[in-house]
């Protein structure tokens, strides 16, 4: 099949969070798969041209309608483990960051827009658009008189961002106002489009695909999924088995292998050492690595850290978002020196430090769709601590339930619950042995790479080929 993505983010270009690893990672899978796959993304300002080789200058180009006037997009590409990138390019849609502006919701749209005249040429058998930003990619393809045999499939990465914005950018490249019933007077909403109009709809975990079915996860858009229910698929994320692989990552102290556990221990000192802990080889240290906002959790694990600190852990935390969030950890770090070491900030090399250095690893989110920080630890041996919610659920099993288990995990979102989990992670910790090597030997061993996903999702692409000549 000849399959075209659509994302504002895709490692190692640009990346905010999961997002940008899934579309940069699965791709290459299906690929490998023999299937012939091209990856549009926007060229933002923070991408590396030069380091990529990105030939910004001989791109073909299209003029691009865009409200009363057009818009000149340039299509530069590269060609990398057999996947096409192609990077749009238009000063009006390239900036430093990612997102965080006011015109977003137009930039998106614009960024669709463009996506779509070169998608009209090509002419895919699938056209895959992820999360809003790409969301009205699927009801401009849709209705492309030039596409009839491309299927729309469209994933949902996090439900709670749908690009909520005025119903201006519907002008602006060509949509009509018609609304849904979920959107407000003067209101778009891409995702909730994307949802009504695409063949298939997909999400990263097959719980979160049961949960977003419900006014507890649904965001409001429950409705418009159950009416959608038999065209959603759950599918859990896998992650790069070949970057992610504590036994050849350049940027860790040592090297080690499910086998051969002993570089985990260099790991762990290097780290005491980078973040100013005490280099304590017994004391069992704590990783947090992610987007500090409401979702991840970060009210549970501020109220249990004084704790978990004066039972003798240590706590590692790289994250950023929330300055609410971001000052509240500042001042716990200042008056919990030597044990609570903060990074501020987006930090790939030393969030792969964190995953190999660390004992556990703690994840008491609110909502998952998927979550990677979880599936990374398990692959460098690191035992995730989690509430057992979306794709938490589905992929870290309790080892108190389950004597296969591979972390530990709390149902209701609470400190209580959270410091239970804890506690009883401390308690093998500190039991040690033979038992917890094979704890990390069995979370070392399991298979998180695409290769299974990467299949069903090949699967639900035949099924939206299906749908498409139905329709
Ligand atoms: P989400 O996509 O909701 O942010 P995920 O767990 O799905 O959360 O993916 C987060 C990804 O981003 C992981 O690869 C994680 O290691 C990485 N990440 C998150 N925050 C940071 C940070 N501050 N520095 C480096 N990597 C980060």
């Amino acid at each position: 099949m000849r399959i075209s993505f659509a994302a504002a983010e895709v490692a190692p270009y640009a990346k905010v969070g999961g997002l940008a690893d899934v579309v940069g990672s699965l791709p290459q899978a299906l690929a490998a798969l023999g299937h012939e796959v091209s990856v549009y993304l926007p060229l933002h300002r923070s991408i590396d041209v030069v380091k990529f080789a990105i030939p910004a200058k001989s791109a073909r180009t299209h003029s691009v309608p865009y409200g009363a006037a057009h818009a000149r997009i340039a299509y530069p590409e590269i060609t990398r483990d057999g996947v096409r990138f192609v990077f749009v390019r238009s000063f009006r849609i390239g900036r430093d960051k990612v997102y965080g502006y006011a015109d977003d919701a137009k930039r998106y749209a614009l960024f669709c827009r463009a996506v779509l005249a070169d998608l009209e040429e090509t002419k895919p058998d699938v056209i895959h658009a992820h999360d809003w930003h790409a969301a009205l990619l699927v009801q401009l393809a849709a209705r492309s008189r030039k596409l009839p045999g491309s299927a729309t499939v469209f994933t949902i990465h996090n439900l709670a961002y749908q690009g909520r914005t005025s119903a201006d950018v519907l002008r602006l490249v060509g949509l009509p106002r018609s609304r849904l019933a979920v959107e407000g007077r003067d209101e778009a909403n891409p995702m909730a489009r994307a949802i009504a109009t695409a063949d298939i709809v997909s999400t990263v975990s097959e719980r979160y695909a049961e949960e977003i079915l419900t006014p507890e996860f649904g965001e409001r858009l429950e409705g418009l999924l159950r009416d959608r229910r038999d065209d959603l698929w759950g599918i859990t994320n896998g992650i790069d088995t070949t970057f992610f692989d504590p036994s050849r990552d350049p940027h860790i102290a040592a090297h080690y292998t499910a086998d051969d556990q002993s570089g985990k221990a260099v790991c762990k000192a290097a780290l005491q050492t980078e973040t100013g802990l005490t280099v304590q080889p017994s004391a069992p240290v704590f990783g947090v690595i992610g987007r500090l906002v409401e979702q991840k959790g970060v009210d549970l694990l501020t109220a249990v850290a004084p704790w978990l600190l004066d039972k003798g852990g240590q706590l590692v935390v790289l994250g950023a978002g929330d300055p609410t969030y971001e000052q509240r950890w500042r001042e716990l770090a200042q008056k919990m020196k030597g044990r609570l070491a903060l990074t501020l900030g987006f930090d790939a090399a030393l969030a792969q430090r964190i995953y190999a250095g660390s004992d556990m690893f703690l994840m008491p989110s609110r909502f998952e769709p998927c979550g990677l920080g979880q599936l990374i630890s398990l692959r460098y041996g690191t035992v995730p601590v989690v509430r057992a919610v979306g794709g938490l659920a589905n992929t870290v099993r309790d080892i108190d339930g389950d004597a296969r288990g591979n972390g530990f995990s709390f149902t209701k979102y609470e400190a209580a619950g959270f410091a239970d989990a804890i506690e009883r992670a401390l308690h093998r910790y500190r039991a040690g042995g033979q038992p917890w090597l094979a704890l990390r030997t069995r979370a070392m061993r399991e298979d998180h790479s695409w290769k299974a996903s990467a299949r069903r999702y090949v699967e639900m692409y035949g099924a939206a080929a299906k749908a498409r000549r139905a329709a």
